[in-house]
């Protein structure tokens, strides 16, 4: 994958190896000049000496990996095996492991959230938002075991996963006309997947969902960053007529001349400036600026992080055309979303 070892038979422990390891960064941080573009590379080293830190293979191994979960955090690009920061650390580890056993054992479960069309008010959508019920510990957020997943390798399968349980789930309000479409998120890895057009295909087949029903939402720094091989990908998927959301926009850093070309059909505004929008000027600036440009782009804007009807009032006025957030419902589990879309029409 993108992890390497570097064994370094020196006498000194700390003192010998912190030169090699600046050494290295400092190699790292020079560009990589690939067919004229110069590419940039981030590198996070953990380090653990023998016969301190382990004296099996096995262990300086595993803390050399926790040491680089702390180099990923501490800015510094690099970090000593500390056994105090071990726990924590561990315990990150463990929930690797734990992550992979709940994929078979279904302790997680997928959610929906309602989102509405902004001129009728009526549901449109349905984002699939991931849930994981720990048996010991309780709800784990997202937002702390994605991460671990896309850093392990088990983000395709948990994506996998995802996409295949949504479009089970939806398939039947899809067909009976009570929901028109359903977003799922990708992760940055699963833009660098060459198979995933053909495994969203097979899955879309499994469930006899067309391909106009379904919405991938890819955050925009991952569009970005890998631009040229995300944007293959982004074709094969625009081509089979699914729609492509560009989620969390406004965080990340957009070139406007390259999001034109992309196969984009909806932009979606990062909460961090609509939940704000009615108290903070600049947010409201900003969510004003981003609805006209994505219409005069051509693209679909939806807003999330939507809590208030006075935030709701406001995008109506923008014209903004989807709105998603608390005020009008939470991500619920399955059953709960089915009661409040439409009754099936006899
Ligand atoms: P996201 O894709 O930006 O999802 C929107 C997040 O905003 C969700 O958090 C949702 O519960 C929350 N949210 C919705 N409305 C409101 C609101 O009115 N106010 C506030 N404060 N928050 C609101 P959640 O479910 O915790 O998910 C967090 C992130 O985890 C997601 O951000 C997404 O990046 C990631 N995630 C969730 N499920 C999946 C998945 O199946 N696959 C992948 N790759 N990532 C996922
Ligand atoms: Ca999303
Ligand atoms: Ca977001």
């Amino acid at each position: 994958g993108d992890e390497f070892a570097a064994v370094l038979p020196i006498a000194d422990g700390i003192d010998d190896t912190l030169p090699l390891v600046k050494r290295l960064l400092s190699a790292m941080a020079t560009p990589f000049v690939v067919e004229q573009n110069s590419l940039h590379i981030g590198i996070s080293i953990g380090i653990a000496i023998y016969p301190d830190d382990g004296a099996r293979r096995e262990d300086l191994m595993r803390h050399a990996d926790v040491a680089m979960y702390h180099a990923k955090q501490n800015q510094r690009g690099f970090a000593f095996y500390d056994n105090t920061l071990d726990k924590n650390s561990l315990a990150l580890l463990t929930l690797e492991a734990e992550l992979l056993k709940a994929l078979t054992e279904e302790t997680l479960q997928v959610y929906f959230q309602p989102k509405i069309a902004v001129a009728t008010g009526a549901i449109c959508g349905a984002e699939a938002l991931l849930r994981w019920r720990h048996p010991t510990r309780g709800w784990i957020p997202p937002d702390e075991f994605i991460p671990i997943a896309e850093d392990t390798g088990l983000i395709e399968p948990l994506t996998y996963w995802v996409l295949d349980r949504s479009l089970a789930l939806c398939r039947d309000w899809l067909r009976e006309g009570r929901l028109n479409n359903v977003a799922v998120n990708l992760s940055a890895r699963c833009l660098h997947d060459e198979a995933l057009p053909l495994q969203v295909r097979r899955l879309l087949d499994k469930h006899a969902v067309p391909a106009e029903r379904l919405t991938l939402e890819v955050t925009e720094n991952v569009i970005m960053n890998d631009a040229k091989r995300a944007h293959n990908i982004l074709l094969q998927l625009d081509a089979m007529g699914i729609s492509i959301s560009v989620d969390d926009f406004g965080t990340g850093h957009s070139s406007l001349a390259y999001l034109k070309r992309l196969p984009v059909d909806e932009l979606k505004i990062d909460k961090s400036f609509v939940l704000e929008v009615m108290n903070n000027p600049n947010d409201a600036a900003i969510v004003r600026a981003t609805v006209e440009l994505g219409h005069n782009l051509g693209l679909r804007v939806v807003a999330e992080g939507v809590e208030t009807e006075a935030i709701f009032n406001y995008l109506k006025q923008l014209n903004c055309d989807v709105s998603q957030g608390y005020f009008h419902g939470r991500p619920m589990p399955p059953e709960q979303f089915s009661e409040i879309l439409l009754p099936v029409q006899v």
